[in-house]
């Protein structure tokens, strides 16, 4: 067995680690062997010196092992978000596909810094338990075919290791770092299909379709390499998704989506996800999953759906029987110019709810579920003298007077058209035939 320092050494020369060598640094750095100092100097030598396709398989397998043996799957597709701003797509997802005959247990985790996480938005539903055991899962699958539930700590514990040590070593935008970040969990889980959305631009960690679609690639590479079907969307966000922004303003939004309304860009990215999710799970074209995807929207069984889950997670119904209560001081942005949204800094935008308190800067901050934003404004749209841009909800008037000030600098009027892409989504990846190594 070689020193740990010899792996190291590798990874710093650009010698690809053997599976034995990739076995050993994972299991090392699970069970704390690998000091942190360590581990932070293989990170970096891997950042810099990258890693070979083979040793990007052999690393995520093992570190999907890392909590033990990879789960018996619950549900029959999973899909996972890089992250972006107002992304409550699995919010309504998990409900869709569900009411389709197409089970989905999710585990989910928490918003950090501009980006929000699904645990949190569903926490503002009064009840909502998001801690489940394992048999409590079970049962619920078999009665319903749906939960999300909170990632528990046996997934992937390595990653959890590496994420942290990421963080605070500069080398989190890594495409191999992330895909095997991200397949990792996803390979733990268990899911036999699964739908990747890779957001692509300024509110995302890849800003170009360029690295979207290599990380793409890579983590379509790495799911079919282990047997699993996996497509890759990619989709936009050089805007937020939908104009809700926070937690319990994009619950709202998505069970306005639910009822067959809500902003068209979601609404878009809601089907195309969901059609790739139930062609690959029902082995049928995405053409014919989108009658049946749009057909749910449009006819209320996947609101149903929503309702049936949300109360065997000990939702209260009754708060949802209406839009859930946002923070009290209600401020606009009304424009005062004519013109055009020639760009928005989704990133910029992601840190006005943060600091509105939606969000949190460290692990352990806690959230304020009411305050958020809508966000009307999108790129390329036309603009009128008193139309309003974005509405705040706000725990003071200074809160909300720094988040209009926040959004003026974010959102670039002008009085030309720059123009802007239809649709929210960019490109499909679907399983590469050269897997092998
Ligand atoms: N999401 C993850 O889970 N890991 C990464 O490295 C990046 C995004």
């Amino acid at each position: 067995m070689a020193e740990l320092l010899e792996l190291i050494e590798k990874t710093r020369d650009g010698i690809s680690l053997s599976l034995e060598d990739a076995e050993q640094l994972v299991t090392s750095i699970t069970d704390g062997s690998l000091p942190d100092y360590q581990l932070s100097a293989w990170l970096m030598a891997a950042y810099c010196k990258g890693l070979s396709l083979e040793e990007v398989y052999f690393l995520t397998d093992a570190v999907a092992r890392s909590g033990g043996q990879v789960a018996e799957s619950l549900g029959i597709v999973d899909k996972h978000s890089t992250g972006g701003v107002g992304d409550k797509t699995t919010l309504i997802l998990a409900p869709l596909v569900s009411s389709l005959g197409v089970p989905m247990a999710k585990m989910s985790g928490r918003g950090l810094g501009h980006t929000g996480g699904t645990l949190d938005k569903l926490e503002s539903i009064p009840g909502y338990q998001i801690d489940l055991t394992n048999e409590a899962i079970r049962a619920q699958m078999e009665q319903i075919g749906v939960a999300v539930v909170a990632q528990t700590g046996e997934l992937a514990p390595a990653d959890k290791r590496m994420y942290a040590l990421r963080d605070v070593t500069a080398t989190v935008d890594d495409i191999s770092l992330i895909a095997i970040s991200i397949m990792s969990k996803k390979l733990a889980a268990g899911a036999k299909n699964i739908v990747l959305d890779v957001k692509v631009g300024n509110g995302a960690f890849m800003s170009s379709l360029e690295s979207a679609r290599e990380l793409a690639r890579l983590m379509v590479r790495i799911g079919t390499f282990h047997g699993r079907n996996v497509r890759a969307i990619l989709t936009r966000m050089d805007q937020p998704l939908g104009f809700a922004i926070g937690n319990a303003i994009e619950v709202n939004e998505a069970i306005h989506c639910l009822q067959g309304h809500g902003p068209a860009d979601l609404r878009e990215e809601v089907i195309e996800l969901a059609c790739h999710m139930i062609s690959m799970a029902k082995g049928i074209s995405v053409e014919d999953a989108m009658l049946e995807v749009v057909d749910a929207l449009d006819h209320g069984s996947a609101f149903h759906q929503f309702k049936q889950w949300i109360a065997a997670q000990g939702g209260n119904l009754t708060a949802i029987e209406q839009d859930l209560p946002l923070a009290p001081i209600v401020k606009e942005w009304v424009s005062e110019q004519e013109g055009f949204v020639r760009s928005i800094d989704t990133h910029a935008i992601g840190k006005v709810a943060l600091d509105l308190g939606a969000g949190r800067h460290k692990i352990d901050d806690s959230v304020d579920l009411g305050v958020g934003l809508l966000c009307f404004a999108k790129v390329g749209q036309s603009v009128k003298s008193g139309d309003v841009l974005a509405t705040v909800y706000a725990r003071s008037e200074q809160h909300a007077a720094q988040a209009i000030f926040q959004l003026q600098q974010a959102i670039t009027l002008g009085e030309t058209n720059v123009g802007h892409a239809s649709s929210a989504i960019l490109d499909t990846i679907v399983s590469q035939d050269e897997v092998s190594l």
